[in-house]
C-alpha cells in the first residue's frame, strides 16, 4: 500500500498550529498535526488559564482583524460547547490626551468597535483599587475580556480530531526534507505532505534553520505573577477588569486580569523578560523583573500583598524586531509555510492566523493584506 500523503502537515500544536489545523480540516483537507510534547504541556507559549482578548490596538489593522477573530471564537465556543470567551470589558490605561489612548480611540473608531473614553474622574471612581497619577485615565473596550486559554487550545484540538484530523503528540519533528512532496521525519516515523506549515513557537528557528531560513526570532521568558488580595474578592471580575498600563515602566508595559482562575490571587505581569533558549527556559536569572513588579504592585495596587508573588508560572513570548508576526512561504519552497514570532499578542488573533496560514498553504488569496507579515521585510538569509 502506498504511504499516505497528507494534504497538509502542521508542525507544532500550540494555539497557532491548532487553529491552523482546525481551519484546514474544516476546509476538507486531510491534515496531520504533530506536537513534540505529550499534550497538554506548559513549555511553550499557549498554556495557562487566561489570555486577554481585545479590539483595543493602537493599530487599526489589528482592531479590524479582531472583529472576525471574535466571531470565530464565538463559533468555536458554540461547536465545542464550553465557554471560552468571557466578555468583561478591557481597560487601556495611560495619560489622558496622550498618544497611546488617542491612537487606541482612533483605531477603534475606524474599526467601528464599541468603546468609551473615560474621564479622569470616572476612571478614578470606577477603579479605586488602582493608584495612578491624577493625569491618568482609561479607554474601555466593551468587547474585550478573557479567553480561557487551556480550554481554547483543547477546543481547537478536539474539534480538529472530531472532524477527521490526525493529531500525534509526543512526536518531535527532527527534519523536514523539501520537495514537490515534503518529507517530515520524526524519531519513530516518516510522514509526507503536499504542504507543511511550521508553527513551532519558540522552537521555530531550530526547525527552519536547517532549511536555510534564519528568522530574527527572539524567545523571552515571561514570568506570570499572581498577587494575593489583602481582602479576598476586592479585585474580582465585576469590580476590576483586564487592563494594560503603558506609562509607569516605559518602554515596557504591565498588564493584569481580575482574580478568577485562582480566587483571591490577581494576575499582574511585566511584558518584558530575558532572552532564552526554549530548551533551557528556567535557567536564566530574572530577579530584575521581579524587583520591578514588586515595586509596581507596592506603588499602584495598595490592596495586594506586594512582598512577593503568591504564585509564579512561566511562559515564552517570541518577539520579532517590529512585533508583527511572520506569516509567509519559505522563499525557496512555496509548499513550506511558517507562522511564528507572535510577539505576545497572538492568542486572540489565532483563529484568523490559522485561516491566513491555511490560505497561504492552499495558494489562495489571503483574507487580509499580509505585506506586514512577509519574511522579506527583514534581512534574512535563505541559502541552503
Ligand atoms: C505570559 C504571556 C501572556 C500572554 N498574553 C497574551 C494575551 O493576553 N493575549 C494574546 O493574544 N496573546 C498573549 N500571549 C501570546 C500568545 O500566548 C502567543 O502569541 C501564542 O500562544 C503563540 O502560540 P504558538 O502556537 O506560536 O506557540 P506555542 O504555543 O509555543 O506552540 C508551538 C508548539 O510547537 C511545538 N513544537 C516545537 N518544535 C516542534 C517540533 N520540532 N516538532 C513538533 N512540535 C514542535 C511546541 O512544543 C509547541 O507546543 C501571551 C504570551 C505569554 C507568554
Amino acid at each position: 500500500m502506498a504511504p499516505t500523503v497528507y494534504d497538509v502537515i502542521v508542525v507544532g500544536a500550540g494555539i497557532e498550529g491548532s487553529a491552523t489545523a482546525h481551519y484546514l480540516v474544516n476546509r476538507g483537507k486531510h491534515t496531520l498535526l504533530l506536537e513534540q510534547f505529550p499534550l497538554p504541556h506548559s513549555r511553550g507559549s499557549s498554556h495557562g488559564q487566561s489570555r486577554v482578548i481585545r479590539k483595543a490596538y493602537t493599530d487599526y489593522f489589528y482592531s479590524n482583524m479582531m472583529h472576525e477573530a471574535t466571531q470565530m471564537w464565538l463559533e468555536l465556543q458554540n461547536s465545542f460547547g464550553v465557554k471560552l470567551y468571557k466578555q468583561s470589558g478591557y481597560l487601556s490605561i495611560g495619560d489622558s490626551g496622550g498618544k497611546f489612548l488617542t491612537e487606541i480611540a482612533d483605531s477603534m473608531s475606524r474599526a467601528k468597535a464599541s468603546y468609551q473614553m473615560l474621564t479622569k474622574s470616572e476612571f478614578k471612581a470606577s477603579y479605586p483599587m488602582m493608584k495612578y497619577p491624577s493625569t491618568f485615565t482609561g479607554v474601555l473596550d466593551h468587547d474585550g475580556g478573557i479567553l480561557r486559554a487551556d480550554k481554547a487550545l483543547q477546543a481547537f484540538q478536539s474539534e480538529f480530531t472530531r472532524h477527521g484530523g490526525e493529531l500525534i503528540d509526543g512526536c518531535r519533528v527532527t527534519r523536514i526534507i523539501p520537495g514537490s512532496t515534503v518529507t517530515v521525519k520524526t524519531p519513530n516515523a516518516t510522514f509526507r505532505g503536499q504542504k507543511v506549515i511550521v508553527t513551532a513557537g519558540p522552537w521555530t528557528s531550530s526547525v527552519m534553520n536547517p532549511l536555510g531560513l534564519h528568522l530574527p526570532l527572539k524567545p523571552t521568558r515571561i514570568n506570570v505573577y499572581y498577587w494575593k488580595e489583602l481582602e479576598c474578592g476586592s479585585h474580582s471580575a465585576g469590580k476590576f477588569r483586564p487592563f494594560v498600563e503603558v506609562k509607569c515602566c516605559e518602554p515596557h508595559y504591565v498588564y493584569g486580569l481580575p482574580s478568577d482562575e485562582y480566587p483571591g490571587h490577581v494576575k499582574i505581569c511585566f511584558s518584558y523578560g530575558p532572552e532564552i533558549d526554549p530548551e533551557n527556559r528556567d535557567s536564566v536569572d530574572d530577579s530584575w523583573c521581579l524587583g520591578v513588579m514588586k515595586k509596581y504592585i507596592r506603588d499602584h495596587f495598595p490592596g495586594l500583598d506586594a512582598s512577593s508573588p503568591s504564585i509564579v508560572e512561566s511562559c515564552i513570548i517570541t518577539n520579532t524586531p517590529d512585533k508583527h508576526p511572520i506569516l509567509d512561504k519559505h522563499p525557496r519552497w512555496e509548499n513550506i509555510v511558517v507562522g511564528a514570532g507572535f510577539s505576545g499578542h497572538g492568542f486572540k488573533l489565532s483563529p484568523v492566523i490559522g485561516k491566513l496560514l491555511g490560505q497561504m498553504a492552499l495558494r489562495e488569496a489571503p483574507a487580509y493584506d499580509v505585506t506586514r507579515f512577509r519574511i522579506d521585510r527583514f534581512q534574512t538569509s535563505s541559502k541552503l
